[in-house]
């Protein structure tokens, strides 16, 4: 069995390796050929933790796992990440034990490969702002994979938090993009593209505020509850997600399916567009949003990269197991 420790992680994939797995595990998922299993995630009652894990089969790839791990809000005192997470992998042919994989910037990447890939097959092609909602661990991530897919000028930001928008303003500096802060309005109206990235339960971003043409990546809301735009302009929009069932109970769909203001069917998965069996945008005047709920597949993938790579180049520690 190999394992691969957190801190070699970051040598040993890039966004690009990232955002081929997730695109190639999206189309997977759409023609049947790969599936999640029912997410757990429970209160433990024991460090105010909460603990859970997903998992998921991809026939294609033959990745078999789990991601396990959740939120401990007392770690930071401890000068640990709250939220931590490791894969774990298995061998599809003998069920053995194949690799152990650490999982928080793999987390990052994968779910920033996510709304990239949801941009590069929804997103105008002229985009030229990029507006952020939300300035925290996420969001940095974020902007670094959507600025891969267009050609972006220019980023701009809102944050509930003020004070934490300077990570947005350091992100841009460093991609060489400049940064303006701006209230919601003027954020949606000058957006081409906007990734919402909160840990909110209550709507930020409103449908009057966002101009026709607008492609919308919402993945901060995974969990029953949260919500980061209003019920209205998530059935304004052509919505598509990475899975449905998740995007209806746990995504950011959950709030227009519990007013009966939209139903399953009006969502298309990302991987349809992607192998081509349904259409992306079709109108440049359209408003699309990506319910990016965040799979165990995701996490599967980026991991089998990880552990392929770090074999080739001899980084991988082996364990009799
Ligand atoms: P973080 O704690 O570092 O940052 C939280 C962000 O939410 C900050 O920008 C903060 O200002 C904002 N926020 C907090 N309360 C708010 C409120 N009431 N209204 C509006 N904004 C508010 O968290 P993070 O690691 O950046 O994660 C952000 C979200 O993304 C979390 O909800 C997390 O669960 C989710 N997430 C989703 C996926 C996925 O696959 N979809 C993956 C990882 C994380």
């Amino acid at each position: 069995m190999y394992i691969v420790p957190e801190k070699d992680i970051a040598t040993l994939v890039n966004r690009s390796d990232c955002f081929d797995a997730v695109e190639k595990v999206f189309a997977s998922m759409a023609r049947r050929r790969a599936y999640n299993f029912p997410v757990i995630r429970e209160a433990i009652g024991h460090a105010d933790a909460l603990y859970g894990f997903k998992s998921g089969f991809d026939r294609d790839g033959l990745a078999l796992g789990l991601k396990s791990g959740g939120y401990w809000p007392g770690n930071e005192a401890k000068g640990l990440t709250n939220h931590q997470s490791t894969v774990i992998l298995f061998d599809a042919d003998t069920g053995r034990a194949r690799a152990v994989v650490g999982g928080n910037l793999l987390t990052a990447l994968r779910t920033a490969a996510a709304s990239a890939v949801s941009i590069k097959h929804l997103a105008r092609e002229d985009a030229k702002v990029l507006g952020m909602i939300g300035a925290g661990h996420q969001s940095a991530f974020q902007m670094r994979a959507a600025v891969e897919q267009r050609d972006f000028e220019k980023v701009i930001g809102w944050n509930y938090h003020p004070e934490m928008l300077s990570r947005l303003e350091q992100t841009a500096t460093e991609l060489g993009l400049p940064f303006e802060a701006v209230d919601l309005d003027r954020l949606g109206a000058e957006a081409d593209v906007i990734i919402s990235i909160t840990s909110s339960f209550a709507p930020s971003l409103m449908s009057h505020q966002v101009r026709p043409g607008t492609h919308i990546a919402c993945m901060g809301t995974d969990t029953r509850g949260k919500q980061e735009v209003d019920a209205a302009l998530v059935v304004r929009a052509t919505v598509f997600t990475d899975e449905i069932e998740q995007a209806i109970t746990i995504g950011e769909c959950q709030h227009a399916v519990a007013e009966g203001s939209m139903g399953a069917a009006d969502i298309i998965e990302i991987g349809s567009v992607i192998n081509g069996d349904r259409p992306g945008r079709t109108l440049e005047e359209e408003v699309t949003l990506f319910d990016g709920t965040g799979v165990g597949l995701q996490d599967l993938v980026v991991a089998e990269a990880v552990v392929a790579r770090a074999v080739e180049q001899g980084m991988a520690i082996e364990v009799d197991f």
